[in-house]
């Protein structure tokens, strides 16, 4: 099976593998755990930040970064398509009564600060949640945010005493395609998020970075949440190996999500720009037969794509090789000579 449905479809390299199997192992939440406090330390200091936190997942980094900014009865301003938001089943609501306050975002993935600024609620009047937090995402959509953007988002949150909180699931992704050191795109935020599980390649696993107290305190949440783990070295092992052995090679996944896109333009059937192709991420617009149709042809080649709203989302990794791109696209050329009949070969 060629898997575009996410990034999150790899499967550890022998390499990283090997890196597990030879793991040293202790009890991390008693901060034992060798591999852990390696992962952690080597994180933090590749990002600049004071500490990082190993957890489970991307959707458990982005809570804990919530329920550490924000208490009861606070509010953090995000965009209206953010996975903090959209794709995270409300936890920040559900289980730190912290009020979202989603805006709807550019086509480049900021939102206008003017809007944030409109947002924001006024502090001295008992009606309302207070606002604390500004969210971003990085890249959003398989886009990059401008630098530019983020330090005007900095110097504005300042002024309003807002925190803010990046979720960087693909940070290492956004580095590349805007040309700017993941350091760089990490200072502007008190806290961060980045998956390990996504485009580089480990099996589980997020960082979740920022201040020492800010670190200290994201820690009991954690715990509270079930999510102090034991001798997570092995993991730990594997998400050291990725952030060692797995970035420089981001720029193939580019490379082949543009190769995917010029070949998939030649069917007028399909909209796809090109031209916003930026990181790892293909967006076709629905084809007028349909999503639904042309993945269950592309499934039963072989081939797994997902739908999602009106768009069809083609993700580009470590496990699908360079060859694969024209297995591809022969699938489409097929899918598209047949008509929007969908039958299988
Ligand atoms: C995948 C993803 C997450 C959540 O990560 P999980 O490990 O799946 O919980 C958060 N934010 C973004 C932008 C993501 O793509």
């Amino acid at each position: 099976m060629i898997d575009l449905r996410s990034d999150t479809a790899t499967l550890p390299t022998p390499q990283m593998r090997e890196a597990m199997h030879h793991a040293k192992l202790g009890d991390a939440t008693l901060g034992e755990d060798p591999e852990v406090n390696k992962l952690e330390v080597f994180a933090a200091k590749m990002l600049g930040k004071e500490a990082a936190l190993f957890v489970s997942s991307g959707t458990q980094s982005n809570l804990l970064a919530l329920l550490t900014h924000c208490q009861r009865g606070d509010e953090y301003i995000c965009g209206q398509d953010m996975h903090c938001y959209k794709y995270e089943g409300g936890g920040a609501a559900v289980l730190g009564s912290i009020q979202p306050q989603p805006l709807a975002m550019d086509t480049d993935g900021t939102i206008n600060l003017d809007h944030v600024n409109a947002a924001i609620k006024p502090e001295a009047d008992d009606h309302y949640a207070k606002t604390r937090l500004f969210c971003l995402e990085n890249t959003i959509n398989g886009k990059a945010l401008p630098l530019s953007y983020l330090h005007k988002a900095r110097t504005f949150c300042n002024q309003h005493k807002l925190k803010m909180h990046l979720d960087g699931a693909r940070l290492f992704n956004a580095a590349l395609a805007s040309n700017v050191p993941a350091k760089d795109i990490a200072a502007p935020f008190d806290s961060l998020s980045l998956c390990l599980s996504k485009s580089l390649g480990a099996p589980v696993g997020s960082l979740l970075l920022g201040s020492q107290n800010f670190i200290q305190e994201a820690k009991r949440w954690r715990k509270m949440l079930g999510g102090g783990m034991r001798q997570a070295g092995t993991l730990a092992a594997a998400g050291h190996y990725a952030l060692t052995h797995h970035i420089d090679r981001l720029a193939e996944d580019h490379n082949k999500a543009k190769h995917l896109a010029e070949r998939l333009s030649k069917h007028p059937e399909l909209e796809i720009s090109t031209g916003s192709v930026q990181t790892n991420m293909v967006f076709i617009k629905e084809p007028a037969a349909g999503a639904q149709a042309l993945c269950a042809f592309l499934k039963n080649n072989n081939i797994l794509a997902s739908p999602r709203y009106d768009k069809l989302r083609l993700v580009l990794h470590l496990d699908i090789q360079d060859e694969d791109i024209e297995i591809i696209g022969n699938a489409f050329d097929l899918f598209f000579n047949q008509g929007a009949q969908g039958h299988t070969p």
